[in-house]
């Protein structure tokens, strides 16, 4: 029988990157969800993964997003919360703030696929204690918002080099993707406090703590494809070794190319094709199936407890 293993995808809309990157358009909420997730729909289903999406409530409460969020639930997918507003600096909200953010987009994805989330992911990996005592309150299975590497500072530096944000929103964004710090928390799932809420960390390397969610392994298959799957087939290596149950992270620009996220240029990766993106995308999944059994965030939740 081979060890369980989590899969998910957060649903980042194209509005949330521009957000955390102060372009002001961001205000009139521009979606590729639509087209995004039917694209993503068709490829899980070729290889038969069932996944867990984490939605974010604003896009839940637009009805242009409203026939895709349930075409999730209908594939039989998962569906976690990820935040109102995403708003990576939410770990700073206080206790009410936190409150009706979580509240807000329970209850808007809920309306919008008729299933109430019970797993959480913090936009940007965003964790607080308000946030866990909330998510406990509200009878909540587990969070996943930690990914316990050391690089966090480098891909904050990558993201400010890229952006036009003024000193206020800098400072706000000044722990964005966390602290070097964030290299020390559990690479494996565990109780928060104890006897606490259930912690499902986006693994990463075990010892050297390197990332390898699927959009550092393209960043890596940019410059050879080989070498990348190498390092992923080294990491899953390493978590059966350690008995590290793994948890691997997608996001949507993993499924799109070129021309295909028109105003996300910037971002890493975006200059490979659309194809070759999608194509690697099916191996990770199929060489970490062919190791692992590999479910949804509820399956690993259910394992790991
Ligand atoms: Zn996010």
């Amino acid at each position: 029988m081979k060890p369980a293993a989590a899969l998910s995808l957060d649903l980042d809309n194209l509005w949330s990157y521009l957000k955390i990157r102060g372009d002001e358009r961001w205000r009139e909420y521009p979606s590729y969800i639509p087209t995004l997730v039917p694209l993503a729909l068709e490829r899980l289903a070729r290889s038969g993964q069932r996944i867990t999406f984490f939605l974010v409530g604003k896009d839940a409460e637009r009805e242009e997003n409203r026939d895709a969020l349930r075409a999730i639930v209908r594939a039989g997918h998962d569906v976690g919360n990820h935040s109102h507003h995403h708003e990576s600096w939410m770990h700073r909200y206080s206790p009410e703030q936190v409150r009706e953010e979580i509240a807000a987009a329970e209850n808007a994805i809920a309306a919008a696929t008729g299933v109430v989330p019970r797993g959480f992911r913090g936009p940007g990996f965003a964790l607080s204690p308000a946030i866990l005592t909330v998510l406990a309150e509200r009878g909540y299975r587990y969070d996943a918002s930690t990914l316990p590497t050391f690089i966090g500072p480098l891909a904050r530096a990558y993201y400010f080099r890229h952006s036009k944000l003024d000193a206020a929103q800098r400072a706000e964004r000044a722990t964005l993707f966390g602290n070097w710090r964030d290299g020390l928390l559990p690479n494996r799932p565990h109780r928060h406090g104890g006897g606490g809420l259930l912690e499902l960390p986006v693994t990463v390397m075990p010892g050297v703590r390197t990332p390898f969610h699927v959009s550092y392994l393209l960043y890596l298959a940019a410059y050879s494809r080989a070498a990348a799957l190498a390092y992923f087939e080294s990491a899953l290596a390493l978590c059966a070794w350690t008995k590290t149950m793994p948890s691997l992270l997608l996001h949507p620009l993993d499924y799109l190319g070129r021309g295909e996220a028109p105003g996300l240029e910037f971002f890493p990766g975006m200059h490979l094709q659309g194809e070759f993106k999608r194509a690697f995308v099916d191996d990770v999944i199929g060489t970490y199936a062919r190791r692992f059994d590999v479910g949804a965030m509820d399956d690993a939740a259910e394992a790991a407890a």
